[in-house]
This record gives C-alpha cells, structure tokens and sequence, in this order.
C-alpha cells in the first residue's frame, strides 16, 4: 500500500506548474503528486502582445508542452476539466477532457493548491465578440494581428484600457510589509494595457500610419498601474504625454463596445475603430460560495497561501484573493511559499526555513515595440520602499530570453536567472 500523502494541484500553468515542481522539490518522494488541468500546455501569455504587433503567431511560438515537464519530475497528469471543489470530503470533481462524453469523477487529496487562474469576462463587455480586441490569448490574439497586419485595420483612432476589477474581501487585514496592505485595484492588471498602448504607437509608426496621437488609453482608476507605484507610475505618464499619447482616467468601467467606439461608465464615449480591451478579471463560477473563498470567489489565504478555515488547502496565482493585481511575478513568489508549506507539512523542511511570508513585489517587463522594453520593480502599494523603472533594449531582450529560459528549463527558473536580469535590468540598462 502507497501511504505517502497525496498532492492535488488544479490547474497546469505558471501557478500550478511552479507549485507542482516547489512540491517536489522541497518535499521530494514523501508526497504523490497529481495535477489537473483542461489543456496539456503553458500558454506563455505574457509574450502574445509582442507576437500580436510583429506579425507571429503566437500559438507556435508560446505554447509548451506540460507532459514531458511533469514526467521529469514524477508528478502525474490529468488532462480533465475541474468542476468543482468539496473540502469538507477533501474531494475534487471533474471531467476529463480529452475527448467529450467523458464520464465524470472524483479524486481525493490531502492537501490541495488551487491554481486555476480566473476567467477573463469578456463576455460580460457588451460588443466585445464583435467590435474588440484584445491579447490574452491565442484566439484574440491572431485575430487582431491578422486585423493590423492583413488589411483589416484602416489608421483609425486606437483605444485601449481596461474594464473595472471586482476585487473580493479575501485580503483584508494582511500586512505584507509593516503598516501596509493589499490595497483595492480597480483594474485586474494595468502593465498589459500600457504595453499594448507603446507597442501600438511603434506600429503605427513602422507602418506609415501614424503614432502615438491617434492612441487612447483609459484605466478605471484615478492612476494607471497604481501597482506600480506613484513615482514610477508618473515618469511613465510624463514620458507618454510628451509623446502625444491621450489619457483618460477614472473611466470606471466600460459599458458598451460599438462600431464607432468605447462607451465608459462615466458617461464619456472613445472613438476608435479598434478597440483593444482587457476585461475583469471574475474567479470561475464554482469557487463562488465555496467555504474558502472570499466575496468574489477568490480563495482566501494568509500570507503563507494557507486558508485559514481549511489548512490543507493552498492557492498560489491568479486565483488567490491575496493576488493583487493578476500578475504572474506576484504567483511565482507564493509557488515557493506553498512548496516550502507543504515539505514542511509532511516533515521534510523545518518550520523557520518553511514560514516566510509573502511580501508582494510587482515586476514587470512590457514589451514597446521596436526591440525596447520598460522594467518595473516595486513594492511601494503594499508598504515597501522600493520603485524601479528603466526603459531599453536590455529589457526587450531580458523579457525574451526570460521566456526562451523558462522553455528551456520547462519552468524551472534558476534563482542566479532572476537575480541576473535583475541586475542586468537596474544597473546596464539605467
Ligand atoms: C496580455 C497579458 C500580458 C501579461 N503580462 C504579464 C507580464 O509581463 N508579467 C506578469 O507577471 N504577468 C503578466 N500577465 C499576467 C499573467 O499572465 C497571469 O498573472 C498568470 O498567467 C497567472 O497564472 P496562473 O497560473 O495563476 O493562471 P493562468 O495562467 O490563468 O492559468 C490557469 C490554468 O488553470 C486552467 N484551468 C482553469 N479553469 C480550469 C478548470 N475548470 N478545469 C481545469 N483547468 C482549468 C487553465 O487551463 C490554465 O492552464 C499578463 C496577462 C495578460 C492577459
């Protein structure tokens, strides 16, 4: 009889892989280790908005396969659709989801990390399937590429931003950093629409039609990528304004996408022929009402990615109400966090090497078209001291080889890799 712990880890991108691989290495063969996900490769969605504004399709250049990673690493794969979650049972329902017709089932675990992402709602934008556009993934991204580079797009007015965020209540009273927060965001994750509105105006540009002056781009906020920081936040806006780029703030929401333009919630109307949009960002609508999870539907942990109520339970990415905004550098340090958790569970790491909390730290490498690229470390929102921002080509080619690195390591990033681009970033590129 196998008696070794069992792992389950829902969902096999950045979160559910990077917590699957921590698992294993920190706990090493004292735990089996199963991951469930609908599809059976990474989409590396970060690098879509640069494929989108140089003509690749990203579904050959941004995919990788999850098999060959888990096999490495013993860990085994359900390729199968989550339908829900009972963690009074300490059961998890699904379908798998090969082929349909498939028979449902159940699957039992010890400990369980949620890592399901969220559901981008677009469908929740009134006009969006017929008259938007946006980049998260490879359907919306080739469709908009082919519009820009196939004839489709015809230099009218750009405008680009970002639907209003419904953030749950599951962070409230964390202290990352002494006397901060996780403060409420309005928009899930503002670094994709100011990369989109700097790769545009290159676009533009090298296409003869023209440059940043045609381009709108509008956040729900007071403050664009508030994330980020005041400071840095401000060198962005002063340099895009001295550029001819138009701004629109406290939009609060989009109401309405039609032929002619964006329809916001605060009673203004964008013109624009295209309009690139990201919505919000909703948890799936089974993990609404569940024991763990806050107002919204995202799972409510500590700072260890722990719930509360049910301690057996993680979540690292996207899904945890803790992640604030929605952004992949936020779930690859709390993948970590549940990897030394759960070796500490199960006896193989001790508790002081297990127990560091998460202090959030937004990075972030946008893509501006024309082989540059802006980088962002900061922790300020949160209570810390630190706002970084560096604009270049050394950026450009940190955030491609950081992907070409991540295929090539299937995930496994070193921490010397990190530490590097870092250094590169700070100090060569400023
Ligand atoms: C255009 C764009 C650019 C971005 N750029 C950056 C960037 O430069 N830097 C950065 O840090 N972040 C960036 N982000 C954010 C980043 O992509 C996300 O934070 C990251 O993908 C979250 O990882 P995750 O694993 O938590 O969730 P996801 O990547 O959403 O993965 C969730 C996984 O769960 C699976 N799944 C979901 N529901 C089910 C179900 N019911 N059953 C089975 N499987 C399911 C999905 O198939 C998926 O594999 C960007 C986002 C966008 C949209």
């Amino acid at each position: 009889m196998n008696a070794k712990p069992k792992v389950l880890v829902l969902g096999g991108n950045f979160a559910g892989l990077g917590s699957a691989q921590k698992i294993r290495e920190f706990a090493g063969d004292a735990v089996d280790i199963t991951v469930i996900d609908r599809k059976n490769y990474l989409l590396f969605v970060p690098n879509i908005p640069a494929d989108v504004f140089e003509n690749k399709d990203p579904a050959l250049g941004q995919r990788m396969d999850l098999i060959p990673a888990f096999k490495r690493d013993n860990i085994d794969f359900l390729q199968g659709e989550v339908q829900s979650i009972d963690v009074d049972n300490r059961e998890v329902h699904y379908t798998p989801s090969e082929r349909p017709g498939a028979a449902p089932e159940k699957i039992r675990y010890d400990y369980l990390v949620v890592a399901l992402g969220n559901r981008l709602a677009y469908e929740k934008i009134e006009g969006f399937a017929e008259f938007g556009d946006s980049v998260s993934d490879i359907y919306l991204g080739n469709k908009l590429r082919k519009k820009l580079w196939e004839g489709g797009y015809k230099g009218g007015p750009i405008a680009i931003g970002s639907a209003m965020f419904h953030q749950g209540d599951g962070a409230k009273g964390l202290e990352p950093y002494p006397g901060g927060s996780i403060p409420d965001a309005l928009a899930a994750c503002e670094g994709p629409p100011v990369e989109v509105m700097l790769s545009a105006a290159t676009y533009l540009k090298k296409t003869g039609q023209g440059g940043p002056e045609k381009i709108t781009v509008f956040t729900p906020a007071e403050l664009i990528a508030e994330d980020a920081g005041e400071e840095v936040v401000g060198k962005l806006l002063g340099i895009a304004s001295g550029m001819g780029f138009n701004y629109v703030n406290n939009a609060k929401d989009i109401t309405r996408i039609t032929a002619e333009g964006v329809e916001l919630a605060n009673g203004q109307t964008l013109e624009a022929e295209l309009k690139i949009v990201f919505p919000d960002w909703a948890a799936h609508d089974f993990m609404r009402g569940l024991p763990i999870s806050d107002s919204e539907g995202f799972v409510i942990t500590d700072l260890l990615m722990r719930n509360p109520k049910y301690p057996e339970v993680f979540a690292a990415g996207d899904c945890a109400a803790v992640t604030v905004p929605k952004l992949g550098a936020i779930g690859h340090q709390q993948c970590d966090i549940v990897g030394r958790q759960v070796a500490s569970a199960v006896g193989r790491m001790s508790e002081a090497a297990a127990n560091t909390p998460l202090q959030p730290v937004v990075n972030c490498i946008g893509d501006m078209g024309d082989n540059q690229a802006f980088y962002i470390r900061s922790n300020s929102w949160y209570g810390g001291d630190t706002q970084v921002l560096t604009m270049g080509h050394v950026p450009f080619l940190l955030k491609m080889q950081y992907k070409n690195l991540f295929f090539r390591t299937q995930g496994k990033m070193p921490d010397w890799g990190l530490d590097f681009s870092t250094m590169m970033a700070e100090k060569v590129a400023s």
